[in-house]
């Protein structure tokens, strides 16, 4: 008899794919099955959760035979099956009282990220297919997915189009984007024992169907966090769920990642995305000006091959480009008609910067940092003080300090107008915390290399 919430889990889902099959309306399933599970085997009935209570009324009335052969035919055992819906059983008062933390509850899906706004072109061609597809078919063929770039190439783009599909189409599956910065967090936040590591792990195996784990780089010198993180890919691995992760390096090249989650990953399907050709960066900056409410027609054809042949190493400076260019022409010097003039003037500060190879600023700081965490120099600035952008705050503002010896007040000001005293409790926050936090050492000189090259 199965016992475990994994093998319930996996008996459902190879039942799902029979009832799938023999129901032949993937609208009926979704509709109905979507979100299902198996709650409990009491004697010798299943229960299972259904997402709604007239969805549990319609599956018994016209789909309990069609179920239990399906059931049948997968663990040869004539289970009845009874439906009930998932509301009510929350309801119900828990067996045992024990409260459960809330894991990531900031995390997540920016509705921003689809497949109809990403652009296709032979450099990102086949993950954005891999990515299509999983969002179609959840825990098929291809798991995990790991797609790599350099930074600004589209890979969280992708990661969060792949969320959205999947809730678009099955507005029951519990989707998990997080950054594995935010794995890092939330495990330092809440597992200090054998007991809390389970409870995450639990969390995982019950109320996530698709995780999708963004710069898997950052567990790198997170060797106990890397730990739980393997225990996590493998509780979902093995129930067949979906696993997406991007990184910053082919996973042959992590460096310091655990060699079995290596295997892991390599043994799924593993993409690039290579840097835009002319071609897709001139489709892409169209696709932003269309965005952005205005018509290519208004730039004239070389602005265009300018930009994207000027900026092509990144998408997001790419995007960086245009944006400085519409405020420009906006703002400082309004036209109708957007030329090649206009935009060297617009976008010269951008350029020198490109170009001013060892002046460091500031707002360069900013945004490297910013960049390196996967947040925006406005988050580093802002007042949202959620762990992550808390440290990567305090990070610049250190930066700041011991690389351009900027006094405290002026650094606050950088920052968005903070005092003096809560630039200066950062800065030393950071200093301490370098004396024994390798991770963090790590990370600092990592920065500071990056600073370097710019
Ligand atoms: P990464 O995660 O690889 O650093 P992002 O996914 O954050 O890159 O992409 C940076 C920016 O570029 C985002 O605003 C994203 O929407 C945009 N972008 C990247 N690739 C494409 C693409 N192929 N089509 C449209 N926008 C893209
Ligand atoms: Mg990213």
């Amino acid at each position: 008899m199965p016992e475990s919430i994994s093998q319930l889990t996996a008996i459902w889902n190879r039942s799902l794919k029979r009832i799938k099959d023999k129901l032949g309306d993937d609208h009926i399933y979704d509709t109905f099955f979507g979100g299902s599970y198996i709650d409990s085997v009491q004697g010798d009935t299943l229960l299972i959760a259904v997402n709604s209570s007239l969805g549990a009324t319609v599956l018994t009335a016209s789909y309990t035979e069609l179920v239990q052969s399906c059931v049948q035919e997968e663990t040869s055992t004539n289970y009845k099956v009874e439906f009930v819906n998932q509301g009510s059983l929350k309801a119900a008062p828990l067996e045992k009282e024990e409260k459960k933390p809330t894991f990531f509850a900031e995390a997540r899906l920016d509705p921003k990220y689809t497949f109809s706004n990403f652009v296709v072109g032979d450099s990102n061609r086949e993950a954005f297919q891999a990515a299509l597809m999983i969002s179609h078919n959840p825990g098929g063929t291809y798991n995990p997915l790991l797609v790599h770039s350099q930074s600004g190439l589209g890979k969280t783009h992708l990661l969060q189009a792949i969320g959205n599909e999947i809730k678009a189409r099955r507005p029951m599956a519990k989707v998990l984007y997080i950054s594995a910065s935010d794995f890092v967090d939330e495990y330092i936040r809440f597992a200090t024992g054998a007991k809390q590591d389970q409870s995450l792990s639990q969390y995982f195996k019950n109320d996530v169907d698709v995780l999708l784990i963004d710069d898997i780089q950052y567990l790198i010198g997170r060797s106990k966090t890397m730990e739980m993180f393997f225990i996590v890919f493998q509780a979902l691995y093995t129930q067949g769920k979906q696993i997406v992760i991007t990184s910053d390096q082919d996973p042959s090249r992590l460096e310091g990642i655990d060699e079995r989650l290596k295997t892991r990953f390599s043994s799924g399907l593993v993409l690039p995305i290579q840097k835009p050709d002319l071609k897709t960066s001139e489709a892409i900056l169209r696709m932003k000006i269309e965005a952005n409410g205005l018509s290519a027609k208004d730039f004239d054809e070389d602005v265009i091959e300018f930009l994207a042949s000027r900026f092509s190493s990144s998408v997001r400076d790419l995007e960086g480009s245009l944006n400085r260019l519409l405020f420009y022409t906006i703002n400082l010097e309004p036209t109708q008609h957007i030329t090649m003039d206009v935009t060297k003037k617009a976008i010269a500060s951008l350029i020198s910067a490109q170009e001013s190879v060892g002046k460091l600023t500031e707002d360069k700081i900013i945004a490297t940092v910013a960049d390196y965490y996967s947040l925006t120099p406005a988050q580093i600035t802002g007042k949202i003080r959620t762990s992550r952008i808390a440290m990567a705050r305090h990070i610049a503002m250190f930066l700041s300090r011991s690389l351009l010896d900027t006094p405290f007040t002026k650094i606050g000001n950088s920052f968005g107008g903070k005092d003096h005293a809560t630039v200066m409790n950062a800065v030393s926050k950071v200093e301490k915390s370098l004396k024994d936090d390798e991770s963090l050492k790590q990370a600092i000189d990592d920065l500071k290399q990056r600073l370097k090259a710019k």
